[in-house]
């Protein structure tokens, strides 16, 4: 039987992509060789989301601790808000033979891939930019100010699309979800 091949996966797209009905529907039909890495961040949770499994929610003095303490893998300020992936977790997962999945921004997506460059890389892209902006606002968490925040943050990210190993277009989810599981297993197995 060939061996299991642990690695860092980076999973980006813009805001209102679609990236958590994606991964909760992955992680549903994936085996469990793979984990998800819950960030660190200074933004104030969501209604429904619990801390230590969406997020771990800290504020900005704790976050900049942890920063000067070296314990973030990436960091970025995103939409005036800091969120982070913890170096220590990361580490011992890869070290037990799992593969780590990072939901994370298009600058900490960059700063990953110049410092583990075996990382696999992954953007998720909207039918159209008209359909993301309905999307996001469909969704109701977010103010306007912070929509509008998130829609400029969108040009930036797709304009970087193509320095991704692969891109996924998250037209119907089930089909999205079927071709991350393709990269997956072709990745990893
Ligand atoms: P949200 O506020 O919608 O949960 O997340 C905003 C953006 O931050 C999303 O694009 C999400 O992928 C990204 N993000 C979440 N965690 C991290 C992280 O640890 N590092 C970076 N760089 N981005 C993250």
């Amino acid at each position: 039987m060939k061996k299991n091949k642990a690695k860092l996966i980076i999973f980006t797209g813009p805001s209102g992509v679609g990236k958590g009905t994606m991964l909760a529907d992955f992680f549903k039909r994936v085996d469990n060789k793979i984990v998800y890495s819950v960030s660190s961040t200074t933004r104030a949770p969501r209604d429904g989301e619990i801390n230590g499994m969406h997020y771990f929610f800290i504020s900005k003095e704790e976050f900049e601790q942890m920063i000067n303490d070296n314990q973030f893998l990436e960091y970025a300020c995103y939409s005036g808000n800091y969120y982070g992936t913890n170096k220590k977790f990361v580490d011992e997962k890869i070290a037990q033979g799992k593969s780590v999945l990072l939901e994370i921004e298009l600058q900490g997506a960059l700063q990953v891939m110049e410092n583990c460059p075996d990382a696999v890389t992954i953007f998720i892209k909207p039918p159209t930019f008209e359909e993301l902006e309905n999307r996001l606002r469909g969704r109701h968490t977010e103010t306007e100010e912070a929509i509008q925040k998130r829609l400029a943050a969108a040009h930036e990210e797709l304009n970087n699309a193509n320095k991704f190993h692969y891109i996924i277009e998250n037209d119907k989810v089930e089909v999205a979800v079927d071709k991350l599981l393709e990269i997956y297993n072709k990745e990893t197995k």
